[in-house]
């Protein structure tokens, strides 16, 4: 894999893929618990399986321009994770890595990330204000639109995982509960600002080596 713009390389994709299944095996049960309460109580396994399943091509992956990276493994998270959320998570790194270009700064990074979360919302027939992962997702978007570094874009993310804590959902499963399901994080939300997280974090890390 070729260095791009934002300095991104094999090795750069390599540790976010790692991480990323790392922090999504650590927090399988949290986010199970969060699905148990206003879901079908699976979101944890899911995930978890299908970044495991990701893992497991990663040496395949890592030989792979980054957006062909992203395409294959959003595949491949579409296939695996199943439930509502496999299809949205695979369809957002499926978008991101067939609107990037191959040698991407950050401002075609922003616009192919627009690109994907509109793809998410018109894949789940949803909007912003449904308690839905699109509640983290957009403001992410808003926070990279305006210049923040990546360990506010993630703050942002945290901030917006919790305000979904309050909101009545309209969409998904958690929808059937109505009034039932406001006080509960809804589960799609909680992962995205995880992954959001462990973005920064591997960013960072690679950015101050
Ligand atoms: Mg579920």
């Amino acid at each position: 894999m070729s260095e791009s713009k934002t300095g991104m390389t094999s090795d750069d994709f390599r540790s976010l893929v790692v991480a990323m299944a790392a922090a999504i095996e650590a927090n399988a049960d949290r986010l199970t618990e969060l699905d148990s309460a206003i879901g079908d109580g699976d979101h944890g396994a899911n995930m978890k399986r299908g970044f495991q399943a990701v893992l497991g091509e990663l040496d395949q992956l890592a030989t792979k321009p980054v957006p062909e990276a992203l395409k294959a493994a959003g595949m491949k998270l579409v296939m695996t994770v199943g439930g509502a959320s496999g299809p949205l998570v695979g369809t957002l790194l499926m978008t991101l890595g067939k609107e990037l270009p191959a040698d991407f700064d950050r401002q075609a990074f922003v616009m192919a990330y627009e690109k994907a979360v509109d793809a998410v919302a018109a894949r789940g027939k949803s909007h912003a204000g449904q308690k839905t992962m699109l509640d983290v997702l957009y403001p992410i978007l808003d926070a990279m639109r305006e210049g923040a570094d990546p360990d506010e874009v993630a703050a942002r993310a945290r901030a917006a995982a919790d305000a979904t804590v309050p909101m009545l959902a309209t969409r998904g499963r958690a929808s059937f509960l109505g009034e039932r399901s406001i006080g509960h994080m809804d589960p799609g939300a909680a992962s995205v600002a995880l992954l959001a997280g462990v973005v920064a974090r591997t960013l960072q890390t690679h950015q101050g080596a």
